[in-house]
């Protein structure tokens, strides 16, 4: 596609709708908005607008659909899909500076905030007055657009569901700069297609997020996290379902590996409970109730030793359920840390099928001659495999991080899984996305970008997959 070059009107057109400050224009933007937390994409916008209103955004879009200027939305950058990396230059539009809460209501228990609202900031903010935003993604300065756009998953999805399920509404930019209302206040609908629904997930290619209103719950007043080790991972995995099919389903079931709470404890420099099993269970009840949540938890403790526990470990008490759940939040850049270069894998399999994967994850190791190490959410099928380059030269690397994701993504399909289970597409996983679709799921997915974007002007060169 033929982009226009921006060029110094473009740049006078934005410094006068936003001001000087907020506009930085290429060589003097920052390498950290060339590139998010995927090592590898890496791309510098012609400028980097940092946006206040719904109404700047509209006349950025407004402005870039008529002349042709590709631009991508940017929160925080977390992404780990190079989801927010202006692969065609242009325009970066960062909501980041757009943190304002703008509403609790209190009797819809809804809360509406802008795009940069940062994750820990929502959570706080619902939590000191006695409410609670489920979603829990491990990244918590990730913004709340970004975690809409990305459909962001995290540890208690297994009883609470995915970002999806907590979005009631969100005002959105169109790609030619038309404010639209999606949803409200409202617990169920059914009037037409949800394009809300296909807007949240959809790492801004559709429409960008400019203002969202969130669901929230009572906040839980009763909390406990088990650590159960078990010899081996099969028998760990193994207990899930039985633990699942319990009558309190777990806020969160992780399973982890010794190796990477090894690496876990080097890289914090703290140490675990305990770190002598092979494989572990991390299991979290919350509930109305200390009751309830004893109940919750003493069964499913049997459970785990009836199926080759070797013990259970309880945490009852606010440090100590800190200092497990800060080890298993630092799993991802321990791991990363112990390494030169890495890539993942976040595929998405049935339940069923978590143990078979991560064995098959080692056989891949061996036979590509790479170290992979994975930890994951075992309560909902998603996995986090790491492909580590080590001290491989750079062919050698390309070479054979390649040939590991082909197995590890054919392996998902063949079990029933998907590409993503909570990281998306972007611009690292879309080959697989194009494997992993039928020609005729593959074309409705580019005819629907065409429909809300014509020009292709929005994050092009991502998600949708190529013919
Ligand atoms: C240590 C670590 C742990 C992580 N743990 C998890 C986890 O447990 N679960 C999980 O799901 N993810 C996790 N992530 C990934 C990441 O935090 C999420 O993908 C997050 O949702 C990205 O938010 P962001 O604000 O950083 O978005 P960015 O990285 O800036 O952008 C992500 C995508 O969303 C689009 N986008 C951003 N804002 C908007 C908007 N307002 N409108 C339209 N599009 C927009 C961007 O164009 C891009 O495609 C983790 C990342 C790290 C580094």
């Amino acid at each position: 596609m033929n982009y226009k070059s921006f060029d110094g009107d473009d740049l006078a057109f934005l410094k006068n709708l936003c001001g000087d400050e907020r506009v930085t224009a290429r060589e003097a933007i920052g390498e950290d908005y060339c590139h998010d937390e995927l090592g590898g994409a890496f791309a510098r916008p012609d400028v980097r607008v940092q946006v206040v209103s719904v109404e700047e955004i509209s006349k950025v879009m407004a402005y870039a659909s008529e002349k042709g200027i590709p631009v991508t939305v940017r929160g925080s950058g977390t992404g780990l899909v190079g989801g927010a990396v202006p692969l065609e230059g242009g325009i970066l539009l960062d909501t980041s500076a757009m943190t304002r809460i703008l509403e609790l209501d209190e009797e819809n228990m809804t809360l509406t905030v802008e795009p940069g609202v940062l994750l820990m900031d929502v959570a706080k903010y619902v939590e000191e007055r006695g409410f609670f935003y489920p979603p829990d993604p491990g990244e918590k300065t990730a913004t709340i657009g970004g975690n809409i756009s990305t459909n962001a998953g995290g540890m208690r999805a297994v009883k609470y569901g995915v970002t999806r399920d907590y979005v009631r509404a969100l005002t959105v930019v169109l790609p030619d700069g038309t404010v639209a209302e999606l949803g409200g206040k409202i617990a169920k609908n059914s009037s037409g297609y949800s394009l809300k629904d296909l807007v949240v997930g959809s790492e801004g290619t559709l429409a960008i997020v400019a203002q969202a209103t969130l669901r929230l719950l009572p906040l839980p007043k009763a909390k406990i996290s088990l650590l159960v080790p078990f010899p081996d991972l099969a028998a760990a995995v193994g207990t899930v379902p039985k633990v699942i099919r319990a009558a309190s389903v777990p806020t969160a079931v992780e399973f982890m590996e010794r190796d990477v709470i090894l690496a876990a404890e080097k890289f914090q420099a703290r140490r675990f409970p305990d770190s002598s099993a092979d494989a572990y269970l991390l299991l979290t009840f919350d509930g109305a109730s200390q009751r309830e949540v004893d109940l919750a938890w003493d069964e499913a403790a049997k459970t785990c030793l009836a199926n080759g526990a070797l013990d259970v470990f309880i945490s009852a008490t606010p440090e100590r359920n800190e200092s497990i759940w800060s080890a298993r939040g630092a799993f991802l850049e321990a791991i990363k840390a112990s390494t030169t270069e890495m890539d993942e894998c976040d595929v998405v399999v049935p339940r069923s099928h978590v143990a078979e994967f991560v064995l098959f994850s080692r056989e891949v190791q061996k036979r590509h001659g790479v170290r992979i190490r994975s930890f994951g959410h075992a309560g909902d099928g998603n996995l986090h495999i790491y492909v580590l380059r080590d001290e491989l030269g750079e062919e050698a690397w390309r070479k054979r991080l390649s040939a590991a994701f082909e197995d590890l993504y054919a392996k998902a399909r063949e079990l029933g899984g998907q590409v993503s289970g909570e990281h998306g597409i972007g611009v690292a996983k879309r080959p697989y996305l194009r494997e992993a679709l039928s020609p005729e799921i593959g074309a409705l997915m580019r005819g629907i970008k065409a429909v809300f974007d014509p020009k292709n002007i929005l994050n092009p060169g991502k998600v949708v997959p190529c013919e």
